[in-house]
């Protein structure tokens, strides 16, 4: 049995609009927007977690609010048996040494006055310990630009000078610089063509066997998420709706927010037989969610008991589980 590295329990991320004092000498009335709502996963040691679903979903929500980008109102986030929403300035620094984001956007997250070696240097010199030289610094930006294949004379260009592939491999080597444990990839392929993202898919891959790295994957891309992940969870309002080891979810969809989504995907679909669902209506605004299940005004076997009871997650044997009353006693 795997070893998880990281323990979500009942984490609820909410934001509040209209809180501010001139929202309130108006008269507007305020707003919660729930984000992510009661999420609880294991994320295992040295495997690829996919976590799937529509844009608005809250996905990208939840893996900020693992390095606290965003504050969680509610539950746990346990690392090495310590809260991650309790830890101090001191022990949050010690966690953010272990981990690391590569963000939507190549160029966004990369400092356009900086070189790529000023870059790539730039959280080794955020930790590095008083007896650390500048050779060895420089010496690992090498190694590093090498491990991401990029030139080492790339060292002296600024991003402007780099295509999104290359800007992509500079993010991916300040990922990987400090040796983390553990990597959140928010749309690592996004912005790429279809030949760039594959290099960086297999370099990715390829590392994590060398780093023995674990990664939380954000994405919307099914195919991508079916070939990088070991274990996947589907999210739908903020909820998951589905996990468990990615190759049993694929090979038999519980949820039919599942089903729909793989359907919509040709080359995905388990087999030949599966025939695209349309699913009716726009997605709810998660600031007024649907009672019962969420996914009850959108849902093709929707039935009575889906507007009054909020499905739990239910184990479905070999670590699946979904949120569907199809499958309660
Ligand atoms: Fe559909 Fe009901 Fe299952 Fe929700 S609980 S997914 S509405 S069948």
């Amino acid at each position: 049995m795997e070893i998880a590295l990281l323990q979500i329990k009942n984490l609820k991320t909410y934001f509040f609009q209209h809180n501010d004092l001139f929202s309130k000498l108006l008269g507007q009335k305020q707003n919660i927007i729930r984000a992510v709502d009661g999420v609880s996963l294991d994320i295992k040691k040295g495997r690829t977690c996919g976590l799937v679903g529509e844009s608005g979903c809250g996905k990208s929500t939840l893996a900020q609010s693992i390095f606290r980008l965003v504050d969680p109102l509610e539950g746990k986030i346990l690392y090495k048996d310590q809260d991650v929403l309790k830890m101090n300035e001191k022990t949050l620094r010690v966690f953010r040494h272990r981990i690391h984001f590569i963000f939507q956007d190549q160029f966004g997250c990369l400092n356009p006055r900086m070189t790529a070696g000023q870059l790539i240097a730039e959280p080794l010199a955020n930790y590095k310990s008083s007896n650390h030289k500048n050779e060895d610094s420089a010496q690992h930006v090498f190694d590093l630009l090498n491990a991401v294949n990029l030139d080492y004379q790339d060292a002296l260009k600024f991003p402007h000078e780099f295509s999104g592939g290359q800007a992509r491999r500079i993010s991916i080597a300040r990922a990987i610089a400090l040796d983390p444990e553990f990597i959140v990839a928010d749309e690592p392929t996004s912005g790429l063509d279809i030949s760039t993202a594959a290099t960086i898919l297999n370099l990715l891959k390829d590392l994590q066997e060398r780093l023995d790295v674990t990664y939380l994957w954000v994405s919307h891309d099914l195919s991508q998420v079916k070939y990088m992940t070991d274990d996947i969870a589907i999210m739908y309002l903020g909820k998951i709706v589905e996990t468990g080891k990615t190759v049993d979810v694929f090979e038999n969809l519980a949820h039919p927010y599942s089903q729909a989504l793989v359907s919509a995907i040709p080359h995905v679909r388990a087999t030949n037989r599966m025939k695209k669902i349309v699913l009716r209506g726009e997605v709810p605004s998660s600031l007024n969610p649907p009672r019962g299940c969420r996914f009850h005004t959108r849902c093709p076997y929707s039935f009575k008991r889906c507007e009054e009871e909020e499905p739990q997650l239910i184990d479905l044997g070999s670590e699946h589980f979904a949120a569907c009353h199809l499958h309660s006693p």
